[in-house]
């Protein structure tokens, strides 16, 4: 379908896509919008299946729908006199910032050109938007390199000695207009039309087939959007924002998008043309400037603004043009925004009584908040910045500087934390993006793409910081008469713009008042508890702070890995006797005591889950290849003594811990089973620290859970091993502690077995790391790096189970689990304790198994309380 803009307000919006949706909202509302038409989503898998071609029964649509837009602008499409140019923009019905791709002027040549020059007595800007038209339909209809393109213009710039084409004065401009058509002539890539509607067909289709290009593909899968074609098509008559020095280009959020204060937030460029302020080449400028020189422009702009977000109850982003002192928009949509902004954004529009809390609760994007509770420089270290730029995405970001999206992305796959460093933003960065762990750009500015879609990954961003010189050629950057150069480490500032040289100590931020009441909200309407996976006295008060209702895993091995208590460990594995293990093992069990005691108080009387050793023994060794090597270089050194003997013994005992299969081999239940002394070590030190804590006069409600359990046999063996125990600490402290037993589901037989293992639990905690592991047998250590983003890329997955929950083979094992557990025991209480646990669909997943609780990070917990409240309330919409 082909729809007039002012045609549209009765059209189903998943037709119009979001940008046509805008515009045809602002016309319906009244506001000022050069007049256009949309060829609507349906018509994409059309063009799509043709080859990418439009139908001619679309084309004629489109002419028909250029003859009024012909008729409400009173200007004719490559007319001799009052010519028509158009834009073609692409939409689609999810966000997607500059992924696909814009031509701007379509319908000017040799000869339009010049009637352009005539009719505006300016000649300069009508060579301007010529310049700019060829620029695009080089770029993206005849897919010519960009470097070949910016190389054309390079002789007329450095003779003028500029760096921008917008520095150009009319002859200068002219120039620049012959070297792009003589470098699209020597492309070989065929000619630009200078019919009209030629350059119109050429360009729609090459905007629709920008919906696969790969920054398109990449944006789509990091935000699981669905890969089949949907996009719209708006097709819209120029105004121009480059014409003279009463005409800009900008853009406009209605709140702060980056703190969601109530203060309008954008940024423009005078005389300039389409997504100047977006590419962030130019420096813009402030909307208080714009209210300065325009303020009858900017008092419309500011109307219109309350008007659009009291229509659509959420924070708008509007782009807008002004030509010769009249103000046109053309674009608004929600604002995308840092998770800080989107929390003080619902919870102020709910006490403007704008929205409900509920809605309130609904306009926080789970994903986004990871943000909130990023570090951020400890602002109690002095330290000092070398360069300075915009903070475009808070938070701070430390890591080794690459260049270039590829060496991003291979850094990322070795687990290497890097921040991208680039000369401008531009849209292809979204890889780069999505590899790094920070953005650092020199030119560009808040609402440059980057910025943007770091703000919408919680990356931290600095932009726009012109004291770095880059030279990506040279993999290096100069601030001042320092050079940093690739694999150096730097820290940026995403909230003040900072950039420093090395690492700078950080510190979390703390929850805002804000924050605070949102989660108020949530805990009101949720039905889920959630816990936090901790294993530290440090992370349970930080988990308490947060809201946690409990600690849903406690990995007690985690517990040894300190520099003190390693050695005790080491010692304990590497003991010959059953004695000296023993005397080991006190050791540790002290060691150990204390931190559960310290854990007890800190969660003043909540579960607290501890699961017994899961780790293989041999991940608490040397690494043998280490080993190998420095005996090896001990042999050829000619070593004798006790420190070869005490390598040489060490190797041995590594080597005959070592295992083909380790995650499949002897760890979780087994060792426990094998080596009673180890698990007699840890429930003593639990049921002594929980019998001192309540003989004190505290709380404590310990639950003890065995890992990795295939066969009830295992277990029924385990729980007598801890009534035992329990029984007899309790009876020499003289105190009564309650006490539940369960296990964590994380093999498929220990699900298919559930009836027989509930028999003998209080409770089931699925541990959907290796529960996914063994379902799918992929190795959790090695598949991402070796194969599964090949699988995401290709389409066998949609998703990777290791990040949100494989409902069909993983949840059905849950789903059995859970079903046949509380046949036989109808209160069995039902957990999650992967690192699933916080994500928003396997929470919803688990609403529907009514699993009691779901266990994350401390630092999801927080994400995890909004994700229940918001499964719940989509749950309450889709039944009404
Ligand atoms: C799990 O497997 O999901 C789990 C919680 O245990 P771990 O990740 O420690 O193996
Ligand atoms: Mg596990």
């Amino acid at each position: 379908m082909i729809v007039n803009f002012n045609q549209a307000a009765d059209v189903e919006r998943t037709l119009l896509g979001l940008k046509g949706t805008g515009l045809a909202d602002m016309v319906s509302l009244g506001l000022s919008v050069p007049p256009g038409f949309i060829i609507t989503t349906d018509v994409s898998g059309r063009v799509h299946d043709n080859g990418g071609i439009m139908p001619d029964d679309v084309w004629q649509g489109v002419l028909d729908a250029l003859k009024q837009v012909e008729q409400q602008t009173g200007r004719t499409f490559g007319g001799a006199q009052s010519p028509l140019l158009l834009s073609v923009r692409s939409g689609s019905n999810v966000l997607m910032p500059g992924m696909m791709d814009t031509i701007l002027n379509i319908g000017i040549s040799d000869s339009v050109v010049e009637t352009l020059a005539r009719d505006t007595g300016n000649t300069r800007y009508a060579y301007d938007c010529y310049r700019r038209f060829l620029q695009f339909y080089a770029e993206i209809v005849l897919q010519i390199d960009k470097r070949t393109i910016q190389a054309a213009s390079r002789g007329v710039l450095n003779s003028a000695n500029v760096e921008y084409e917008d520095e150009l004065d009319e002859a200068r401009m002219k120039e620049v207009v012959d070297a792009l058509k003589k470098m699209v002539e020597e492309s070989g890539r065929g000619g630009i039309p200078e019919a009209p509607l030629d350059q119109l067909r050429a360009a729609v289709r090459a905007v629709y087939a920008s919906w696969n290009n790969p920054r398109a593909i990449t944006y789509r899968r990091l935000y699981r959007i669905a890969m089949e074609h949907g996009a719209s098509i708006t097709i819209q008559a120029m105004v121009y924002g480059n014409l003279n020095e009463n005409s800009a280009t900008g853009m406009m959020n209605t709140r702060d998008p980056t703190t969601g204060e109530k203060t309008l937030y954008g940024e423009f460029i005078s005389q300039a043309q389409g997504e100047d302020v977006l590419s962030g080449r130019l420096a813009p400028l402030s909307l208080k400037q714009l209210g300065e020189t325009m303020p009858v422009v900017f008092d419309q702009l500011k109307k219109a603004g309350r008007m659009l977000e009291e229509h659509y109850r959420d924070v708008q982003e509007i782009e807008f043009t002004v030509q010769d002192n009249e103000l046109f928009l053309l674009q608004t949509r929600k604002s995308p925004r840092t998770a800080r902004a989107a929390i003080k954004i619902a919870v102020d529009m709910a006490r403007e009584d704008l929205i409900s809390r509920e809605q309130a609760l609904m306009m926080v994007n789970t994903e986004t908040l990871n943000q909130i509770l990023h570090q951020n420089i400890d602002s109690n270290v002095a330290v000092k910045s070398v360069a300075r730029g915009v903070p475009a995405s808070p938070g701070a970001a430390c890591g080794s500087v690459v260049f270039d999206i590829e060496s991003a992305e291979r850094s990322a796959e070795m687990k290497q934390q890097v921040i991208l460093v680039r000369p401008e933003t531009t849209t292809e960065d979204v890889r780069g993006l999505a590899a790094a762990v920070g953005v650092l750009t020199r030119r560009g500015g808040r609402t440059s793409h980057a910025a943007v879609v770091a703000r919408g990954m919680g990356k931290p961003c600095v932009a726009g910081c012109e004291a770095i010189i880059v030279n990506t050629e040279a993999r290096e950057f100069t601030v001042g008469d320092v050079t940093v150069r690739e694999g150096d480490i730097i820290t940026i500032d995403g909230s003040s713009g900072r950039v420093f040289l090395g690492k700078v100590p950080m510190r979390r931020s703390q929850l805002t008042d804000e924050f605070r009441e949102l989660l108020a909200w949530c805990d009101q309407v949720r039905a889920m508890g959630v816990r936090a996976n901790t294993d530290s006295p440090e992370d349970a008060k930080l988990a308490m702070e947060f809201g946690a209702e409990g600690i849903g895993l406690c990995r007690t091995e985690q517990m040894f890995q300190t520099a003190d208590r390693l050695p005790v460990m080491r010692a304990m594995i590497m003991s010959h006797t059953e004695r000296e293990r023993r005397e080991h093992l006190k050791e540790l069990s002290a060691m150990q005591q204390q931190d559960f005691i310290d854990i007890f108080n800190a969660m003043q009387g909540r579960p607290v889950t501890f699961r017994l050793l899961d780790a293989p023994l041999h991940e608490f060794l040397i690494p043998l290849d280490t080993l190998l090597m420095e005996v090896a270089l001990l042999r050829a050194q000619g070593a004798r003594g006790r420190e070869m003997e005490a390598k040489e013994e060490l190797l041995s005992k590594v080597l005959q811990l070592k295992e083909t299969n380790p995650m499949m081999g002897l760890r979780g239940c087994r060792l426990g089973i094998l080596f009673p002394e180890i698990n007699e070590m840890q429930l003593n030190a639990i049921f002594e620290a929980a019998c001192n804590v309540a003989r004190n006069g505290g709380e404590v409600n310990p639950e003890i859970m065995i890992p990795l359990v295939g066969h009830v046999n295992e277990l029924k063996l385990l729980r007598g091993q801890v009534d035992t125990i329990a029984a007899k600490v309790m009876e020499r402290y003289r105190v009564e502690i309650p006490y539940k037993f369960g296990a964590l589901i994380e093999i498929p037989r220990a699900a298919l077995t559930a009836a027989k293992l509930a028999d003998i639990c209080d409770f089931f905690s699925f541990g959907t790391n290796d529960l996914t592991q063994t379902t799918f047998g992929f190795s959790r250590d090695d598949a991402e790096r070796k194969f599964l983003l090949h699988y995401l890329d290709q389409g066998i997955l949609n998703n990777n189970p290791f990040e949100t929950i494989d409902v069909e083979g993983v949840g059905r094992l849950m789903a059995i689990a859970g079903h046949d557990g509380r046949q036989v025991k109808e209160d069995l209480v039902l957990g999650i304790c992967g690192e699933h646990g916080g994500e928003l669909e396997t929470i919803r997943f688990c609403q529907s198994l009514a699993v009691n609780y779901v266990s994350c990070s401390a630092f999801q917990v927080p994400i995890a309380r909004l994700a229940a409240a918001q499964v719940v309330i989509a749950q309450k919409l889709k039944s009404q």
